[in-house]
């Protein structure tokens, strides 16, 4: 593997890259929330897509999304939380969605969770059937969450399927072999900062191998943060390294890999990556 050398100030002015998937209602983020997004925009990320996890979690999203321009929403409901979730909850979802249609860019995060199984397995199952369809009704496309749950993952997008909108499968975790089955369904792949690390091999050979069309890049912000900054707090700002490290997992210019993955997003999402001046109010 060459190592070029990727400096931020070589980069063409237009460069401009989206964190796909990060928690930015989460109470780690309440002290300085300007302070990130403007860091953000410094480094170029200028579209940043925050996830819902619950009912509340949703509506602060929204509500963010309200605030600044750059933040874009995705609403729904975590396989963790889906314990508390009911017909009611799916009802104002959907309600929100058609109030703020203009802010809300996908469903999710839904999927299954087979490592904390905070919910039940066979209901975190019924949830993600439900959800799928609700996306499905909502024409918006869907952000999985998939942890040690693979195969019942993909059976289920298969079941449900065809999804038109299609969806994206967050924090990938798989092998090779499970990249190419999700890109089949017409999924997109987001890699998350795993991969600056140097153990991280399966997500380094996703990261280099699948179509450059099928790749999207995250934080998950808060949490994983990546090389050099793992263990600490994340923000969106961080997904620059990420993108580096991929850039360079495949010896491309990182520009060409910004331009690609905003491409993708825009093109998932259906938004039209914010132009600066950054965090100023929605009109
Ligand atoms: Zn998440």
């Amino acid at each position: 593997m060459k190592d070029p050398e990727y400096d931020m100030r070589t980069l063409p002015s237009r460069a401009t890259f989206v964190d796909t998937h990060c928690h930015l209602d989460m109470s780690d983020f309440e002290d300085d929330l300007a302070n990130i997004l403007d860091r953000a925009l410094v480094q170029g990320v200028e579209s940043i897509i925050t996830i819902g996890i619950d009912l509340a979690s949703s509506h602060r999203a929204i509500e963010l999304a309200r605030q600044h321009s750059c933040i874009f929403a995705a609403i729904g409901v975590h396989p963790h939380d889906v314990h508390s979730a009911t017909e009611a909850t799916y009802a104002t979802l959907e309600a929100l969605v058609t109030a703020n249609h203009n802010l809300i860019v996908g469903y999710g995060e839904i999927g299954l969770d087979y490592v904390k199984k905070r919910s039940e397995p066979e209901l975190q199952r019924q949830h993600f059937r439900r959800q799928l369809e609700i996306a499905k009704k909502l024409r918006l496309p869907v952000i999985i969450h998939d942890r040690d749950a693979h195969t019942d993952t993909l059976n289920i997008l298969k079941e449900c399927g065809p999804l038109p909108q299609g969806g994206v499968m967050h924090c990938f975790s798989g092998d090779m072999a499970f990249a190419e089955k999700i890109i089949d369904l017409g999924f997109y792949i987001s890699v998350p900062g795993i991969v600056s690390f140097k153990n991280a091999h399966n997500l380094h050979d996703v990261a280099r191998m699948i179509p450059l069309t099928s790749l999207l890049i995250e934080t998950d912000a808060p949490f994983l943060a990546p090389h050099p900054f793992r263990g600490k707090r994340n923000e969106p700002s961080f997904v620059i390294h990420t993108a580096t490290c991929i850039a360079r997992l495949r010896d491309i210019p990182l520009a060409d890999l910004a331009h690609a993955t905003t491409a993708n997003a825009a093109s998932l999402f259906h938004f039209t990556p914010h132009e600066p001046p950054h965090s100023t109010p929605r009109s």
